[in-house]
């Protein structure tokens, strides 16, 4: 059962990894990142597991990529 649950784990890594949201950019708003809701905070990311994203030692949000650059944030560094 556990490693029923590691390969699960395994596969939606690599999904959230595969480079298919970037080039969706300027046709679709639905993109889902994920921020670091902090008053330091300015970058968005489409991993979940990045290590930018993994600095945040406050509360990660799912938002659309257009709420996220609503809220002034931008492209995390480690993903550009
Ligand atoms: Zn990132």
């Amino acid at each position: 059962m556990r490693s029923f649950f590691l390969s699960l784990s395994i596969v939606s890594m690599y999904l959230l990894n595969a480079p298919v949201s970037r080039d969706l950019d300027h046709t679709t708003n639905v993109v889902a990142v994920y921020i670091c809701v902090s008053k330091t905070a300015s970058k968005y990311h489409y991993s979940q597991s990045c290590t930018g994203l993994n600095r945040c030692s406050h509360k990660i949000e799912k938002v659309s990529i257009s709420d996220a650059k609503n809220r002034g944030y931008s492209l995390c560094g480690f993903e550009d």
